[in-house]
């Protein structure tokens, strides 16, 4: 499977070539302020499985571990970096509606912070913050170089 997607300008394109891990809506404030929406979607990829064609998004280095990138002329939200993963915000595919989301782990995190008057109609899982095994996850690779 490979996914493609992009910023609105065209500056930024990017192919997925890796199955993708996770469907996750963030709640998240800092996610909010980021993208300008009530949440932010984001589909999980391994490091490494994401290639940019000619131009790479800017990047910002949010917390510790996460950088959050854009494109610098339109300034389209295009990613969520870990040391581990590249994550992609699920506006930026042409074809969101491909994306196997009925087959690999879905569910809303940092709920605690939503909008009170936003939700999504879904039967997700809502997690106040991360779920215990990614906080797991997370904390064991806490400090590496950021390669996603
Ligand atoms: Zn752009
Ligand atoms: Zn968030």
């Amino acid at each position: 499977m490979t996914l493609t997607g992009g910023c609105l300008c065209g500056r930024i394109r990017y192919h997925a070539s890796a199955e993708p891990l996770w469907v996750c809506h963030c709640h998240c404030e800092m996610c909010r302020r980021q993208t300008g929406a009530p949440v932010a979607t984001y589909v999980g990829f391994p490091a490494g499985t994401v290639k940019w064609l000619d131009n790479e998004p800017t990047r910002y280095r949010s917390s510790k571990d996460v950088e959050r990138s854009f494109c610098p002329v339109c300034g389209s939200t295009i990613g969520f970096h870990r040391v581990h993963e590249t994550n992609l915000s699920v506006g930026s595919f042409d074809a969101p509606e491909a994306l196997p989301a009925a087959d690999i782990w879905t569910g809303h995190v940092w709920f605690k912070e939503h909008i009170p008057w936003f939700d999504t109609a879904d039967d997700w899982a809502r997690h106040a913050e991360f779920p215990p095994e990614r906080v797991e996850e997370l904390n064991a690779l806490s400090g590496q170089v950021i390669k996603g």
